[in-house]
């Protein structure tokens, strides 16, 4: 198909990076399918607790989660919500609450990297407070279908492993013969244009260079891999590309990022716990509000 303006948007998928057992051991949450595969797994180990528990009162469910970016955050604090709602299923023999565990394990220092360190650590609180075990600065070395390994050999049983460690875009975006980094990302300039300025790219395909406001003149970062960034992105081009074809230009207009972030916590975290990282947000429904904690 000809063209004379390409944007290419194609996404990314969860990166394993390599990690001996990872691609075949975890599930990745890339897509619909994936994640009722998950769903399915969950309650087939929640039936063999049950059916387990008689004869091993200590037995437990581990679920273990990879990467402590906003994904493995949301995932781990869904699942402790979900324990509230696993007696429904007749499982009698089951105390959700003391036997399905959830370990959350992040390479980095931090919990959420890309958010300042304050709320980084409200997280890891709420978590903690609620049952989650955080382990940060544990690189995951390999993964088994007992539990993970990490670089220090140390053990982390898990029957159901998460890989929420980080994306990478689809591999053929390096064979068209424009620059990428080393996940294959193209590399944009602050017009989202590639080095052929008739090939644009958006979204977690893009590598985009940031100078966050008030920081002009320092090295610029790159915009992470979320949605609403590759929304303002589309948003963006599709005015650019508009005015192109009414053969007007907007060209020398930069692609302005508007910063902000949410991330659910669930229902229990309660509105007196997010006050104070609550900006003025005027069009969200109040009871959903009662779900956001974070605001970056
Ligand atoms: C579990 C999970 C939770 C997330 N939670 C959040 C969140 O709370 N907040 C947030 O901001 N972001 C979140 N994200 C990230 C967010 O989903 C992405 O940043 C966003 O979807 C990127 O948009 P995109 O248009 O670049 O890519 P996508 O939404 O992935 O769209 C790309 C599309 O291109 C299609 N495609 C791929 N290859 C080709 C090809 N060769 N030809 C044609 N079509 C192709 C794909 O099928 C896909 O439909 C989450 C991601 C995951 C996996």
């Amino acid at each position: 198909m000809p063209y004379d303006t390409l944007v290419v948007e194609v996404g990314s998928k969860s990166n394993f990076f390599n990690t001996p057992g990872a691609a075949q051991q975890a599930i990745a949450l890339d897509s619909t399918a994936q994640a009722e595969n998950f769903r399915l797994q969950l309650m087939r180990e929640l039936v063999l607790l049950n059916e387990l528990k008689p004869q091993q009162p200590k037995a437990k469910l581990n679920i273990a989660i990879v990467g402590g970016g906003a994904t493995g955050v949301e995932l781990a604090a869904e699942l402790l919500e979900a324990r509230l709602g696993m007696s429904f299923y007749g499982l009698e023999n089951i105390k959700p609450l003391e036997d399905v565990l959830v370990t959350l394990l992040e390479g980095g220092p931090r919990l959420l990297p890309a958010l300042p360190e304050k709320l980084s650590q409200t997280a890891r609180e709420l978590l903690q407070e609620r049952g989650v075990r955080v382990e940060t600065s544990v690189r995951v070395a390999r993964v088994t279908s007992e539990g993970l390994y990490d670089t220090q050999d140390l053990f982390y049983p898990a029957q159901l492993c998460v890989w929420a460690a980080g994306i990478e875009a689809p591999k053929f975006l390096a064979q068209l013969g424009l620059a990428v980094n080393r996940l294959n990302q193209l590399e944009v300039d602050d017009k989202l244009r590639t080095e052929d300025a008739h090939v644009y790219a958006l979204g977690d395909c893009a590598h985009t260079p940031w100078v966050e406001e008030g920081k002009e003149g320092a090295e610029p970062a790159f915009l992470p891999a979320r949605a609403q960034v590759a929304h303002q992105q589309a948003t963006y081009l599709f005015k650019v590309i508009a005015a192109r074809i009414k053969g007007q230009s907007i060209q020398s207009v930069p692609f302005h990022h508007v910063r902000g972030m949410l991330n659910s916590l669930c229902p229990w975290v309660r509105r007196h716990e997010i006050t104070e990282f609550r900006e003025p947000i005027s069009n969200v429904r109040e009871n959903w509000i009662d779900c956001v904690m974070l605001f970056g």
